[in-house]
């Protein structure tokens, strides 16, 4: 019988048992061990007194101890809560707390951080496992507690409406939400990635880079291909040249990974020596992809796709496929299958075709609400539809194109400016490496547009020149009426800018405005 998501590698095990489901360095699991691993872990996590709906929180690199965990967890009927390995103890403390749990996996390279977040306030963990390295007191060590249950499938009653996850959302825009998500959550992610395009086989194989923790690295490719009985190569980090070296090597068939990655990969040395004849679908998602990036990955032949999706929708929203990649530039394609989406204004009337409002979805893969906060769930899901607080444009055949956030969206002089497009533009500039435009304060025009610039190594350039070069392309109103230089952006885990940082750095400041 289905039982969720712990039941997809049973049932894989049943089908093809002999087929490679994980890679990890030298290691390679098939779907038999891994269906028999999970079932051990999940009776030695019954064991230590893990019970349906308990919370099993993990800080896990990408390895196949985080599917373990997660799988295992699935088939008790509790809930994973991976954590974003790049957080500062009391940031652990704080998801700790937030979500109650009482079980605790995590990578030996984590592990100071882990156990300095032990002490913060309202963490309550009773069981304490550690994945590799030398246990200290009050440790468990994974494989050990894993070799002592018993490789049979364990009894419980999941539910697939139960919840198998809490993932926490980026922070990019304040704090991390908890979204609960239920095994029909990454069960319809799951058929919505098979009704379009190629669809995903038995045959794929993919990289999985991009952050387990985070959807995007979870729910693109990775539980997809559980589900169809394909292979994860997984990088506990992210190299670009090992990364390119691995791809060619294992012929990854499919590949997401968050545009940040994308670009590196773009500047390895001898980027044509790599061999990646194998690649069927490359997908960016989780930010706006610049537009130099999907140049060159199209112009070396490879078939580069955008794809628009959220922790909040287990992630898959959008996909431009290839058919529409040219005719439809710029925009992050169609619903897919089993998704509703709408624009509306902000009355939560339906804008008509081709004007700005804000994205709201509806589907059987859209999350359950946000953990512990019922004002923000409630606010989220007004009228029965998620409000996904990005503001786009729906054409007559569909096709959505992003704008922007709503935060992130600039009113300078009564008229909306939407930072990306102006990034966009600049990107298109030889000396700018990264650039993000925020609004700041301003006097006269309530808000006004702030470039915020990285160069390119030994690039020179003014902020005189780059206002200018704006002005050439876009209306003065969208311009940035001051440029500040920094060496690089503030990023989250995922590579995506943080423009409340750099709103808080940069909305003073001393420079002459122009205009
Ligand atoms: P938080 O909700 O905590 O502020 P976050 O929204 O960045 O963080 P995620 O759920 O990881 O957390 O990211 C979803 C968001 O990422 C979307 O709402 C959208 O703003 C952005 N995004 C995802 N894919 C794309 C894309 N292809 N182009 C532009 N933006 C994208
Ligand atoms: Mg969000």
């Amino acid at each position: 019988m289905d039982k969720g998501i712990g039941s997809w590698v049973a049932t894989r095990a049943f089908l093809s048992g002999d087929r490679v489901a994980l890679v990890q360095g030298e290691r390679r699991l098939t779907y038999a061990d891994l269906d028999g691993r999970t079932d051990q872990l999940a009776r030695a996590l019954r064991a230590l007194g893990v019970r349906r709906g308990d919370r099993v929180a993990g800080l896990l690199l990408n390895s196949v101890a985080f599917l373990e965990t997660m799988l295992a967890t699935a088939k008790l009927g509790a809930v994973f809560v991976p954590m974003n390995v790049r957080l500062a103890p009391p940031e652990v403390s704080y998801l700790l707390a937030d979500s109650g749990a009482d079980t605790f996996v995590y990578s030996a390279p984590l592990a100071p951080v882990a156990r300095a977040a032990l002490t913060g306030d309202g963490v309550r963990i009773r069981s304490r496992l550690l994945v590799g390295g030398e246990v200290e007191d009050g440790e468990f060590d994974y494989e050990q507690v894993l070799a002592g249950g018993e490789p049979r499938p364990v009894d419980s009653d999941v539910d697939r409406r139960d919840l198998s996850c809490l993932m926490y959302t980026s922070g990019t825009t304040g704090r991390p939400k908890g979204a609960m998500l239920t095994h029909d959550n990454h069960l319809w992610n799951v058929v919505n990635s098979l009704s379009f395009g190629r669809g995903l086989r038995e045959s794929d194989v993919t990289v999985t880079v991009a952050p387990m923790f985070h959807i995007g690295g979870l729910g693109v490719h990775t539980l997809p291909l559980l589900y169809v009985g394909g292979t994860n190569v997984v990088l506990p980090s992210f190299d670009p040249i090992r990364t390119l070296e691995v791809m060619s090597r294992e012929r990854a068939t499919v590949q997401f990974m968050v545009p940040a990655m994308w670009a590196a990969l773009m500047s390895v040395p001898g980027f044509d020596g790599y061999d990646l004849s194998s690649l069927e679908l490359a997908v960016s998602g989780g930010a706006p992809c610049p537009l130099p990036v999907i140049d060159f990955f199209q112009g070396k032949g490879l078939p580069f796709q955008e794809g628009f999706g959220m922790t909040e929708t287990a992630p898959l929203v959008s996909v431009l496929d290839a058919d529409h990649v040219k005719e439809k530039a710029g925009s992050i394609g169609r619903a897919v299958f089993h998704v509703q989406a709408r624009i509306v204004d902000d009355t939560d009337r339906n804008q008509p075709a081709d004007e700005v409002g804000e994205l709201v979805l509806r589907g059987p893969n859209v999350f359950a609400g946000y953990w512990g906060l019922p004002e923000a769930t409630a606010e989220a899901f007004r009228g029965g539809w998620f409000h996904t607080g990005d503001l786009g444009r729906m054409d007559a055949e569909g096709f959505i194109t992003l704008v922007d956030r709503k935060k992130d969206m600039i009113i300078s002089g009564g008229e909306n400016v939407y930072p990306i497009e102006v990034e966009q533009v600049l990107y298109r500039h030889d000396a700018i490496r990264e650039v993000a435009v925020v609004g700041v304060p301003d006097d006269r025009w309530g808000e006004t547009p702030v470039a915020v610039v990285a160069l390119q190594d030994g690039a020179g350039t003014t902020a005189e020149e780059l206002i200018a070069y704006a002005r050439e392309r876009l209306a003065h109103f969208k311009c940035p009426t001051r440029v500040e230089f920094v060496p690089e952006l503030p990023r989250n885990a995922t590579g995506k800018v943080l423009k409340t940082v750099l709103r808080q750095q940069h909305g003073g400041g001393e420079h002459a405005v122009l205009r």
